[in-house]
């Protein structure tokens, strides 16, 4: 939002006293001075105006967790625990999930209060990679690999996924990488080529890795450098 909007959204200043004390100077923005009326300021921010603070600032949260199965990827369900039953409840409320897995998919499941950030992770132009660990119901035939790198036809969106890399790790087991998150993608890919996946878990997105010494259900907040990996 703009940092005059933010003054005037305040009882009873108007956007001309708002416009006017960010041009002598009094508003400050995250502790520096901010004579840019037009500035944006985000609502992680915050905002003080002749020393009062105006906007205090919301805590950034940005977290990885091993998600085990079971769980839903979503935020409320009448019938089924979600994965906010794994994080503290007064975060919930605030959290959205950037890119779900499905029930019975364990591993990476990260979540953050910050929309134009997760936007980055799952917007299929960025091209962010998602690693998965797949186990499949028959061996790999051998032509899953090219067929993968070709891309596989989704009739339901008239798309083509894009190509994808599939490393063979034993006869019913292989790593993907895809760059983009589709519904249900890696079993459609699977079911294409006809197979099916008896186990899927995601071992790492863009730079973020899930770390061997995070046990299932537990989550951890992000590092600086795990924050700035997105683009
Ligand atoms: N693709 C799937 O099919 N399921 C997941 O949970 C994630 C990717």
């Amino acid at each position: 939002m703009k940092l005059s909007r933010i003054l005037s959204n305040e009882n009873g200043v108007s956007r001309k006293q708002a416009n006017q004390s960010i041009a002598t100077g009094m508003v400050m923005v995250d502790g520096q001075r901010c004579s840019n009326a037009s500035a944006e300021v985000s609502r992680f921010q915050q905002v003080t105006s002749h020393g009062k603070i105006i906007q205090q600032g919301a805590p950034a949260r940005y977290l990885m967790l091993n998600k085990p199965a079971g769980y839903l990827s979503a935020t409320r369900d009448a019938v089924h625990r979600t994965v906010m039953d794994l994080l503290p409840t007064e975060w919930c409320d605030d959290l959205h999930i950037a890119g779900r897995l499905d029930r019975a998919t364990t591993g990476l499941l990260i979540l953050t209060n910050d929309g134009n950030w997760s936007r980055n992770l799952t917007d299929p132009l960025t091209r962010v990679p998602k690693v998965y660990r797949v186990t499949t119901a028959y061996p790999l035939s051998p032509d899953t690999e090219s067929r993968f790198a070709a891309g596989i036809w989704f009739a339901w969106e008239g798309l083509t996924t894009s190509p994808a890399v599939l490393e063979q790790l034993a006869h019913c087991e292989a790593r993907l990488t895809i760059f983009e998150g589709r519904y249900h993608q890696v079993k459609r890919m699977f079911h294409a080529v006809g197979n099916r996946v008896t186990g899927l878990h995601r071992e790492r997105v863009g730079d973020i890795v899930l770390p061997d010494d995070l046990p299932p259900g537990t989550y951890r907040h992000l590092s600086d450098s795990e924050l700035q990996s997105v683009p």
